[in-house]
């Protein structure tokens, strides 16, 4: 048996899964922080965070904790008629 096994050709594909971050698709379901205006959260991650204010009748999906606090003070001010 020959058995040369030291040059092996590297065509052998490895499978890349990296999601660890949550990809945002915007208009799915996804809503746009008022706070941080262009900034995207996912609906439903926002509502386990517990990061949803209902304001003058509209919903309003925050997209990080520190936003919270800031829609709360003054919502008015980022509540978009
Ligand atoms: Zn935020």
């Amino acid at each position: 048996m020959t058995d040369h096994g030291a040059a092996r050709p590297t065509s052998h594909h490895h499978h890349e899964h990296e999601h660890d971050h949550d990809p945002v698709n915007p208009g799915v379901d996804a809503a746009q922080c008022p706070v941080m205006a262009g900034r995207f959260v996912a609906k439903a991650k926002a509502e386990a965070k517990g990061w949803v204010r209902q304001y003058a009748g509209a919903t309003y999906w925050l997209c990080c904790a520190g936003c919270v606090p800031k829609f709360d003070a003054d919502p008015a001010n980022y509540a978009v008629a």
